[in-house]
């Protein structure tokens, strides 16, 4: 068996923490996709607040809950 990964909402760039689409402005499921997914390469399992570049900035979204080990859509490098 091989696996693969598919391009989904849950894995793109445009997705908000409140699950919606920041390029469309719409509501998403997670397994949603349009041929506007734009990949979030470095969202993996170690990702966390403790390694967001958000983190203790104006730009984290989440700012009143985010802490090590936790994490939101809105993570990045
Ligand atoms: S751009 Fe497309 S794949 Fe990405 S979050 Fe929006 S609807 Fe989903
Ligand atoms: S809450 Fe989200 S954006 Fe804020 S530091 Fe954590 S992962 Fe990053």
């Amino acid at each position: 068996m091989s696996l693969s990964s598919n391009n989904v909402c849950f894995n793109c760039e445009n997705l908000t923490a409140s699950f919606s689409c920041k390029k469309h402005d719409l509501s998403v499921n997670l397994d949603n996709y349009c041929s506007d997914h734009n990949y979030k390469k470095s969202l993996n399992k170690t990702s966390n607040c403790g390694n967001c570049s958000k983190f203790k900035t104006d730009n984290c979204p989440n700012s009143n809950y985010a802490s090590e080990g936790l994490l939101c859509f809105s993570w990045s490098l």
